[in-house]
């Protein structure tokens, strides 16, 4: 497959990637494989590739407990409307990916 890095969607898709590695992860509970998932996410902030919203799949949602490459689902009190993901846990995975706050556990 060819990449351009010129291309639009070039940082969605890098997060789509990074999204499916990390569901993988999660699959097979391997923590090391995540830990690297996470090192490479913030090479390449640190190398200015943008967060995207659906760089928040990285985690386990604080909201509906949806695990790291899971969609969001709706519970009460938190509907979804359009997004796929509830709106605290992007937020949670900024700041974790950034190194704001720890890394909390994604998969256990
Ligand atoms: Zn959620």
């Amino acid at each position: 497959m060819r990449i351009d890095i010129d291309e639009p969607n070039a940082v969605e898709q890098f997060w789509e990637g990074m999204r499916e590695v990390a569901a993988a992860a999660t699959r097979h509970q391997d923590d090391d494989l995540y830990q690297a998932i996470v090192k490479i996410g913030r090479s390449a902030l640190a190398q200015g590739v943008e967060l995207v919203p659906s760089s928040g799949f990285f985690l386990q949602c604080p909201v509906c407990s949806a695990r790291s490459g899971q969609r969001c689902i709706n519970v009460p009190a938190h509907p979804l409307s359009e997004d796929a993901l509830h709106p605290a846990r992007v937020e949670l995975a900024e700041k974790a990916i950034s190194g704001e706050i720890p890394l909390p556990a994604p998969i256990r």
